[in-house]
């Protein structure tokens, strides 16, 4: 038999008994499904909700949480005391976000990612 290329009903050329052009798009679409699910389920193992956060401030704050979960002193990651409430920790993510942590039994508590903007109207006092 001679290896002919020949047109599939797609419209692609190609040889064999399928399009290999139109099965590798096929399998990249399904890892790009696969991918936009796994991110999408990944919060489910947060312990606070990050899903409206870009996703490189996610990853970040993914990191400061594992860290702390490690016990790592929250100053490792920049963190500071507020001034007007000494059992709230503030670390930043980002340039532009901070994760508040509540201290709870010397243990601290992620409680929330707060953009530059929303920090500064909840924060007394500035
Ligand atoms: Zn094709």
């Amino acid at each position: 038999m001679s290896r002919r290329r020949k047109m599939f009903q797609c419209g692609h050329k190609g040889y064999g008994q399928i399009c290999h052009r139109c099965l590798q798009e096929e399998v990249g679409e399904n890892e790009k499904k696969e991918k936009k699910r796994s991110w999408h389920d990944s919060f489910a193992f947060d312990p606070i909700d990050l899903k409206s956060l870009p996703s490189h401030v996610v990853l970040k704050a993914r990191n400061i949480i594992n860290g702390l979960q490690d016990r790592r002193n929250y100053r490792e990651f920049g963190g500071k005391r507020l001034r007007h409430n000494r059992l709230v920790i503030s670390i930043p993510v980002t340039r532009n976000y901070r994760m508040l942590c509540f201290e709870e039994d010397g243990v601290l508590q992620p409680k929330e990612v707060l953009s530059h903007e929303d920090y500064n109207i909840c924060k007394p006092g500035s």
